[in-house]
């Protein structure tokens, strides 16, 4: 299914919304477009923690990718994205919250088999069971 996001909408937000009403546990996501702010993360592999970094300025979404799973029986969105600047220049890492858009347009491909996410010692990430 494809979608268009609202404007100043948070984009794991409206995602988790769409798959609850579309009645999606599992699939692939793609998305495009430009957000207004952006909170992008780079996972810290010996700290096991996330080092967050906020984008306070528009941003060209290059490209948007994740999945959908589930994680303590619920919906859970994992996603990478790719932004550039008024250069061109970029930065990208994992998504996070908020993160909204200027305008943005999804792509929600379903799969039928479930992921559950089981927390992983060794990463100290909730990793799929398959
Ligand atoms: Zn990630």
């Amino acid at each position: 299914m494809i979608f268009r996001l609202k404007h100043g909408e948070d984009i794991t937000g409206a995602v988790i919304d769409k798959c609850k009403s579309k009645k999606i546990e599992s699939g692939v996501v793609f998305f495009i477009g430009a957000v207004q702010k952006a909170v992008i993360g780079f996972y810290n592999q010996k700290s096991k923690k996330y080092k967050k970094m906020m984008i306070n300025k528009p941003m060209e979404i290059v490209s948007g990718i994740g999945n959908i799973s589930l994680k303590d029986g619920k919906l859970f969105f994992h996603a990478h994205i790719s932004l550039a600047d008024k250069n061109g220049k970029l930065l990208g890492g994992h998504l996070f919250s908020p993160t909204t858009v200027f305008a943005c347009e999804a792509v929600i491909l379903k799969n039928n088999t479930k992921f559950i996410r089981k927390f992983d010692r060794k990463t100290g990430l909730f990793l799929w069971n398959k």
